[in-house]
């Protein structure tokens, strides 16, 4: 790296001039990580509770510490990237006398409670803490196909941003340090609800005989509709104000019959349009039939509920 180091995905002028960063953690995504540092120049030093993983990284230019204590006293700058928080603890607990003064970014999956109490961890130790989540694969490190969201110290993101902008497309979600886990776990919850209702239809598409990837690219030509319905599902409930979108919850109500039956006829599960129907039941019951699909998030439970 120099110090005006041009990303292929994110042109990333660096301004901060030390270039010592460490990698904790040499597992597929640490390596990535730390491999990716070393492509640009960045004087990488690596640690691996196996030891043998750090090799290839050393033979391409990364030093390796015998201790993960030593790896975090040799950079202002420390990527933590394990399993899991119990890892996460261990390795911490080994690295607490060399951790004063450093900026901890932990990018291992976990949630937002224990990003909160490893930012409070690293407070009391005289380290700042950023927490950062993985959307992406380790191949794609370095591109804008892998997303890192982070919370936590704002200076600490300021002063490094450049470096973690090497990484991949960055955001900075707040000084809670809990907040870019619950971006991760919202986006990843998301697609599971999006996917496992796209694999519904497809049994039920197949059922009919007909093809489901022709199906698929016919459906994908409707997607361009959706960012435009889900920001106004938004501002609904944001709001509280539920215009009829979708059309009213008397109409909606009337097609679920059809739909539910459709799936019996054909053998497929009915337990997605069941939770639907009954959402929608629940809500005209209560006396709000003439609003639109948003205003199910009402009787979704939680806070909201008691609306
Ligand atoms: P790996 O299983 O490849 O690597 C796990 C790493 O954690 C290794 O360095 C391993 O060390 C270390 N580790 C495990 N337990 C301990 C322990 N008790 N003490 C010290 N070190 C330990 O996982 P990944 O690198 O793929 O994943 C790392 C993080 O990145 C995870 O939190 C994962 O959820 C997240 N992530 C991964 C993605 C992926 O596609 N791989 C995608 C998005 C997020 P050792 O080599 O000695 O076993």
């Amino acid at each position: 790296m120099t110090t005006t180091a041009t990303t292929t995905t994110t042109a990333t002028t660096t301004t901060n001039s030390d270039t010592r960063v460490t990698v904790l953690g040499l597992g597929a995504m640490g390596s990535a990580i730390a491999r990716n540092f070393l492509d640009r120049g960045y004087r990488t030093t690596v640690w691996n509770r196996t030891a043998s993983k750090s090799t290839p990284l050393v033979e391409a230019g990364a030093t390796a510490a015998a201790t993960a204590a030593e790896a975090v006293a040799a950079s202002p700058l420390v990527v933590v990237c394990l399993l899991d928080s119990t890892a996460l603890d261990e390795v911490l607990a080994s690295v607490e006398p060399a951790v004063k003064g450093k900026v901890l970014v932990n990018v291992t999956s976990g949630s937002a409670g224990q990003a909160r109490a490893n930012e409070r961890w690293a407070g009391e130790r005289g380290a700042e803490y950023l927490d950062g989540k993985i959307m992406g694969d380790p191949p794609y490190v370095g591109t804008d196909r892998v997303m890192f969201p982070f919370s936590g110290s704002r200076s600490a993101f300021e002063a490094h941003e450049s470096t973690l902008r090497e990484l991949g497309s960055v955001a900075y979600h707040g000084e809670d340090a809990g907040l870019a886990a619950v971006e991760f776990m919202a986006q990843v919850a998301l697609a599971y609800e999006l996917l496992i209702g796209y694999l519904h239809v497809l049994k039920l598409v197949q059922a009919e005989g007909v093809d489901v990837v022709e199906f698929t690219e016919r459906f994908a030509g409707s997607l361009p509709a959706y960012p435009a319905l889900l920001g106004s599902m938004g501002q609904a409930v944001k709001s509280g104000a539920y215009a009829p979108d979708l059309g009213s919850l008397d109409v909606q109500a009337a097609l679920m019959d059809d739909l539910i039956a459709h799936r019996e006829s054909l053998g497929v599960d009915t337990m997605r349009m069941r939770e639907v129907k009954e959402l929608m039941d629940r809500r005209i019951v209560d006396g709000h039939g003439d609003q639109g699909f948003s205003s199910l998030f009402e009787v979704l439970g939680g806070a909201a509920a008691q609306v």
